[in-house]
């Protein structure tokens, strides 16, 4: 289970998630829950994000939720250092990383301990949490694991 984080905005931000769909419910019930799941086809096994209804590895369209490892390598990174949206001024400048999960998948999120100048090293260690919007759904989001 991913720890639960809940984070005050400056303003409300939740209109700009993503509506929910048939499809994509279990995901969003899920990361409320401190679950990530990404979908695995029944026929050729490969795991897939975004949500869809058809795998792109294969065509297939049966799948089964599967949880997914909450643990990641920085796969590429930017740097935002200009707030082009006023939900997000209180944590300028933010890094959004994409983050590859060892069974393939890769996800978008805010990096939430990235230093504010210089870079974030490719292949860096990260864990998956889930931040709590106003609205109640959550969004993934990561943050640098440390080693031990
Ligand atoms: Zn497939």
């Amino acid at each position: 289970m991913m720890d639960i984080l809940d984070r005050a905005f400056p303003v409300d931000p939740s209109d700009l998630l993503p509506p929910v769909s048939p499809d994509t419910a279990v995901f969003w019930e899920g990361l409320a829950k401190g679950r990530l799941q990404v979908q695995v086809c029944d026929s050729c096994s490969k795991s897939r994000f975004p949500v869809a209804p058809v795998c792109p590895h294969c065509g297939a369209t049966g799948w089964q939720w599967r949880a997914l490892s909450e643990r990641g390598q920085v796969h590429s990174w930017v740097r935002y250092r200009r707030s082009f949206l006023p939900e997000f001024a209180d944590v300028m400048p933010y890094v959004v990383a994409c983050v590859e999960f060892p069974e393939g998948v890769r996800m978008f999120g805010w990096l939430v301990d990235a230093p504010k100048d210089g870079a974030v090293e490719i292949g860096a260690a990260v864990r998956a949490e889930a931040e709590r919007w106003p609205d109640g759904r959550c969004v993934v989001r990561f943050r640098l694991a440390k080693l031990l």
